[in-house]
């Protein structure tokens, strides 16, 4: 299995993964399989949408934010789960086909690690298969 760290620089951001998951994938030399992609975390999940336009990332974390509001009488003491609960909505991990060496997405679509309870020092787990 392959790891890298990811640092984080706001409360709740999605960042562009994709370069880093290619970059495991172009090391391991397989052509064709699947690039299962794990983030080890309860308050960080792991998503794919929209690469272009970088508006549409910003609405993704503003939605969330109005759909789990951090404070709503939660039971949890370490105060965030807002941020556990918008994990639980991105996911923990995902699979991507892998092609000729290059991971399979649509056009216009990139791997985001969003981090919901920021900012902090994350870690992604890829394996090749
Ligand atoms: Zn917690």
């Amino acid at each position: 299995m392959h790891s890298f760290k990811v640092n984080t620089s706001q409360h709740s951001e999605l960042i562009d993964i994709t370069d880093q998951i290619q970059t495991v994938v172009t090391n391991n030399k397989l052509n064709d399989g699947l690039c299962f992609v794990f983030v080890p975390h309860t308050t960080a999940g792991i998503t794919i949408n929209e690469n272009a336009d970088p508006s549409v990332r910003k609405d993704i974390i503003k939605e969330l934010n109005a759909l789990v509001p951090w404070e709503h009488n939660y039971t949890h003491g370490e105060g965030n789960s807002a941020a556990h609960i918008k994990a639980s909505l991105t996911g923990f991990s995902l699979t991507v086909c892998i092609e000729q060496g290059r991971l399979q997405l649509g056009t216009w679509q990139g791997i985001y690690f969003a981090e919901f309870d920021g900012p902090r020092s994350r870690s992604v787990w890829v394996k090749i298969i």
